[in-house]
């Protein structure tokens, strides 16, 4: 069987049989990766906890019929040990793990901002420097951006008119200009809509100078743009507590 290497983040795994999983992956070079773990789930593994969730590693993987074979794993970044210990962070990094899974639904096609989004997502969520929060909402908005969705937070999402603007609909791809705001629009602070913006771009001075209540506003209309743009909601983000 050809072999090749790449490195990957562990975004899910499911048991397989007696003591094998499957191993959901984002990989550097080959997009989204479902291969197997033989052998895993027995304390003898050589893969031993390395092919947990968030964990960052390095593999050599044999190309198979059906599912690759993983035949080495050498952990490159532990994310799980700074994320799981944490209910805020593993909650907020539960959610990235399945947006990535989500938004990269085709198997090998190359996805390389989204490999790296979420390694510097998982690397600022470890860190601890930022609010759970925000890194999540800045990671969501800037995943939707590359997959295609990208939000206005300045123009007028539907006419183009140069801002600020009031109202905002996810289903119209942000905020919306008078003339063509529909029923059901939002009407989000002015800080709000200035912290939206800094999310999507990682202008982290204007996010920082930000109060809870904004922060806590902008996380609810990300939720709802991220509802609007994937056909599911999410299993994850209902733990998230905002
Ligand atoms: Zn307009």
């Amino acid at each position: 069987m050809p072999l090749y290497r790449d490195e990957a983040v562990v975004l899910r795994t499911h048991k397989l049989g007696e003591a094998d999983r499957i191993i959901t992956l984002l990989t550097r070079h080959h997009g989204q990766v479902r291969a197997v773990a033989k052998g895993v789930r027995r304390t003898t593994s050589k893969f031993g906890s390395r092919l947990e969730p968030f964990t960052h590693v390095d593999l050599q993987l044999a190309e198979g019929r059906s599912l690759d074979i993983i035949t080495q794993a050498e952990t490159l970044t532990p994310f799980s040990a700074g994320i799981g210990h944490d209910y805020d962070r593993y909650t907020s990094g539960t959610v990235m793990l399945e947006t990535a899974e989500r938004l990269v639904s085709e198997e090998k096609q190359p996805s390389l901002q989204h490999f790296l989004l979420l390694v510097g997502g998982l690397r600022a969520m470890v860190s601890g420097e930022r609010g759970p929060g925000q890194v999540l909402d800045s990671y969501l908005l800037r995943s939707l951006a590359v997959a295609g969705y990208a939000p206005s937070f300045d123009h007028c999402a539907r006419c183009g008119d140069e801002g600020p603007h009031r109202w905002f609909n996810p289903s119209m791809g942000g905020m919306l200009c008078v003339t063509c705001r529909v029923p059901g629009s939002a009407s989000p602070a002015p800080e709000t809509i200035a912290a939206l913006g800094a999310l999507l771009t990682g202008d982290w001075a204007i996010i920082e100078a930000t109060g809870p209540r904004h922060l806590k506003e902008a996380s609810g209309l990300v939720a709802a743009y991220l509802a609007w743009h994937l056909e599911r909601g999410l299993r994850s983000l209902v733990y998230v507590e905002r």
